[in-house]
């Protein structure tokens, strides 16, 4: 009998899928290897089909601050999907999910399902953009809020040019609207709002930007986002699609004590099943249709088996109250690598919000895209496949951020400390 092996499904893949992949940072690209094939996961642990068990700081990318095969989440999905899988008709479910997340997050009236994080910041901004009858908006560069066309521009394409198409396939009249600024500098946004402060709609911004490493808002920054809105008129939307019941239950909003127009989520209050939402003020909300002019839709928005998954993490989080722990475990993991590099003499830069932690292989201080982009990414891959190799399963990209689960254990991480240690010497 022939060995199935991760190389052999590769090869398989890339014949009838483009890259072998259906996302594409999962190709390993920017690592220079072959992905490993996942056949099952549980707890802190994923195993491929080659055999491998892995300490998981994936977890899916985001969603699965309650580890792999979660009792709850198995129970409620299986539950569900006994009873049918989808209706596209209104269930209880949706209410539930809906109450539990205006709930969670202060700034929540109103709160609308869909079923990626791409879809949520896609219908935020047309929302941001049909409540204020204005079309230019603001990203930052190195902010990551989906596929959406309007947000794909080049990364530092200059605050004070148009935003240029970052992929091939967008029309440069797509982008002639988006507007990019620095992040954790006012200064670059005032210059925006100088030119044409009068016809922006919207100011999106990861309120801790996790697509470029991990990077905090410095003092002062979220806070000035804040005040400038509401002197313009601006629709501040928070993608806390990955912050959201990750580095506090309520968000980023809630840690760093601040209340966005709109909110975008997704990952977590999935639970692993495809799902975003967008929600926030009432007097915005009420603009979508049925109610408003504002279109959005989705067949399968509000799934049942993503509500109940989703359901079933936040009321775990809830009940279990797991931040605590999870800032405990996760400062140890990252002191100890900071503690290992510094001893090996290696220039590096860390950061940590909660349990979302990245390290930067740079002298530099990370706070920006420029700043992160002083990164020696290859020495990042001969980390990433050293650590691959102690069966440590970390992102394969530099600007990946790192997540810590309520299930990884001391054991866990003490392993995964003694990888980054023996792995110093081939990096
Ligand atoms: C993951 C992510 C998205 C996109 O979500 P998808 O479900 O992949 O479409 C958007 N914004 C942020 C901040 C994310 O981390």
């Amino acid at each position: 009998m022939t060995q199935i092996t991760s190389q052999k499904l590769f090869a398989r893949a890339r014949e009838v899928i483009p890259g072998g992949v259906n996302s594409p940072v999962r190709a390993y690209g920017s690592v220079n290897l072959d992905p490993p094939f996942i056949i099952r996961g549980r707890g802190s642990k994923i195993y491929d089909v080659d055999g491998n068990e892995y300490i998981d700081y994936v977890g899916s990318w985001g969603p699965l601050i309650l580890g792999h095969a979660h009792p709850a989440i198995v129970y409620a999905v299986r539950e569900r999907v006994a009873r049918g899988a989808s209706f596209g008709a209104p269930t209880i479910l949706e209410i539930e999910m809906a109450e539990e997340l205006c709930e969670a997050l202060p700034s929540l009236e109103m709160v609308r399902m869909v079923n990626s994080g791409t879809e949520a910041t896609m219908s935020a901004i047309r929302l941001a953009r049909g409540f204020t009858g204005r079309k230019k908006i603001i990203k930052f560069a190195g902010g990551y809020h989906g596929h959406v066309d309007a947000l794909l521009i080049e990364a530092g394409s200059g605050a004070l040019t148009l935003g240029v198409p970052d992929s091939a396939g967008i029309p440069a009249e797509f982008t002639s609207n988006t507007l990019s600024a620095v992040y954790n500098d006012l200064d670059s946004v005032d210059e925006l709002l100088m030119i044409c402060g009068n016809e922006i709609a919207a100011i999106i911004v990861e309120p801790v930007a996790g697509n470029m490493g991990t990077i905090p808002p410095q003092p002062g920054f979220l806070e000035g986002l804040r005040e400038r809105c509401i002197k313009t008129g601006i629709v501040l939307i928070f993608d806390e699609v990955m912050t959201g019941f990750r580095v506090a239950y309520g968000g980023a909003q809630t840690l760093y004590n601040i209340k966005p127009d709109l909110t975008c989520l997704g990952k977590i209050i999935g639970g692993g099943l495809p799902v975003g939402a967008f929600g926030g003020r009432r007097d915005i909300m009420e603009h979508l249709a049925p109610l408003g002019e504002v279109y959005q839709a989705g067949t399968l928005s509000g799934n049942p088996l993503a509500m109940a998954a989703g359901l079933a993490t936040l009321r775990t989080l809830k009940k279990e109250n797991p931040y605590p722990e999870l800032e405990k475990s996760s400062a140890y993991l990252g002191d100890g690598i900071n503690t290992l590099l510094t001893e090996h003499g290696i220039p590096h830069y860390c950061t940590r919000v909660g349990s979302m932690l990245c390290t930067y292989f740079t002298a530099a201080s990370v706070y920006n895209y420029e700043t992160a982009q002083t990164s020696d990414c290859e020495r990042f891959a001969r980390f990433f496949a050293s650590m691959l190799k102690r069966h440590i399963y970390l992102a394969p990209s530099q600007f990946e951020a790192g997540f810590v689960s309520t299930v990884h254990s001391q054991d866990d991480l003490d392993l995964t400390l003694e990888a980054v240690k023996t792995s110093l010497a081939e990096i």
